[in-house]
């Protein structure tokens, strides 16, 4: 990845290029550099991937974006972007290039797969987690059915005491060239060869066990370390324990992606946890302390007299771990609800009379003004200059 050229500089267009004079020169640039046309040349060669892979990026707004933003790493293993360009090479090409130029295209009927290193498929997993296991992290162990090289032939597919040879349709290089007519004459072709599928090999024996493919299922055991503050939906990479690649391409990634059941009491949103906790109406009067119950346990926590319904409380630093940073915690939110007694004694509802007087109002009850949403300062400063910021 060192050294890259930039893309913009690659189609030798300017930043602000539209999609038409990308395409026009991107069109330009393939035609020049295109295999076909430099038999051999391994600049040209070089230069067309170069070219290819600048229009793929460009060509897509939203990979555009991430690149005008964050350069090459936006597609760099771990980068911002995800899904980068890992894994791109010539045999690729047949897709983009056939789309545009409305035929099978130099590339080939879009299946053209070269003979060279590919790396392994990623391999989805799914996991379950209690609230809890989410919050501190844990250790869960996972069996999965990945595909991996033959240990009777060790990956070759030939059976024992035999080997592969090369394939003489395409002479090895798993191509073979056909000519077809296009809207630019004739133009010769290159597709997966026929007789080995691409592999530039052919097996006389094959193995019994993978039946000549050199991979077979096997089930793998893997302890996933789960970090704390991990929320649903998020994943685990676990780089290189994914499908063996072909022609020693390496291992793709095992991904694990976390489903957190919901808690009882506790909702997380973002590092806080909010809950609602019970108060009667005599607290919310006079005032009191209660015990509100956190994820590390119980916290003491007094109560204003003269508290309102739903008064919410921040109890600081007792949320979830922060993924990143695990020693900063949310918050928990609690709401206070008063709770009106529907089971008093006699006695009680007397002292009750005794105190408030009157239950029945001598006039009409004068409406309140209805209260507005509480609004955070920045929303205000939107509302304020609304037409600065639409
Ligand atoms: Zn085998």
């Amino acid at each position: 990845m060192a050294n890259k050229r930039d893309y913009y500089e690659v189609l030798g267009v300017n930043k602000n290029a539209t999609e038409a004079e990308l395409k026009k020169a991107y069109r330009k640039m393939a035609m020049k550099y295109h295999p076909d046309q430099n038999q051999g040349d391994k600049e040209a060669e070089e230069k067309f991937k170069e070219v290819n892979e600048a229009y793929e990026v460009l060509s897509d707004s939203q990979k555009r974006a991430q690149y005008d933003q964050f350069g090459h790493a936006a597609f760099e293993q771990g980068g911002m972007g995800g899904g980068g360009l890992q894994g791109f090479d010539m045999g690729d090409l047949g897709d983009i290039f056939g789309s545009m130029f409305g035929f099978g295209g130099f590339g080939g009927g879009g299946s053209a797969r070269r003979n060279g290193p590919r790396k392994g498929r990623d391999v989805n997993v799914n996991i379950q987690l209690t609230f809890e296991e989410a919050v501190f992290g844990c250790k869960k162990e996972i069996s999965v059915a990945i595909f991996d090289e033959c240990d009777t032939c060790h990956g070759t597919g030939a059976k024992e005491g035999t080997h592969a040879e090369s394939c003489p349709n395409c002479n090895g290089t798993g191509q073979e060239r056909v000519v077809q007519q296009s809207m630019f004459g004739a133009v010769t072709s290159v597709r997966t060869c026929s007789k080995c599928g691409g592999t530039g090999k052919v097996i006389k024996d094959p193995c019994n066990t993978c039946k000549g493919t050199g991979k077979v299922r096997k089930t793998k055991k893997y302890e996933v370390n789960v970090p704390k503050g991990i929320d649903n939906g998020q994943t685990i990479r676990l780089a290189g324990k994914g499908e063996i690649g072909e022609n020693g391409g390496g291992y793709g990634d095992l991904l694990v992606t976390v489903y957190v059941q919901p808690n009882r009491v506790f909702v997380r949103k973002g590092y806080d946890i909010y809950c609602d906790v019970p108060i009667t109406f005599v607290q919310a009067a006079l005032g009191g302390e209660i015990i509100i119950k956190t994820i590390d346990g119980e916290q003491k926590y007094t109560i204003k007299p003269g508290t309102q319904p739903d008064t919410v409380v921040t109890l600081k630093g007792v949320g979830v771990p922060n993924l990143r940073n695990p020693k900063a915690r949310g918050n928990q939110i609690v709401t206070l609800k008063v709770k009106i007694p529907t089971d008093m004694t006699e006695r009680q509802k007397d002292l009750l009379r005794q105190f408030y007087g009157d239950t029945t109002s001598n006039g009409p009850v004068e409406p309140e003004p209805m209260k507005e949403e509480k609004k955070s300062f920045t929303e205000k400063m939107k509302d304020g200059f609304k037409d600065l910021f639409d």
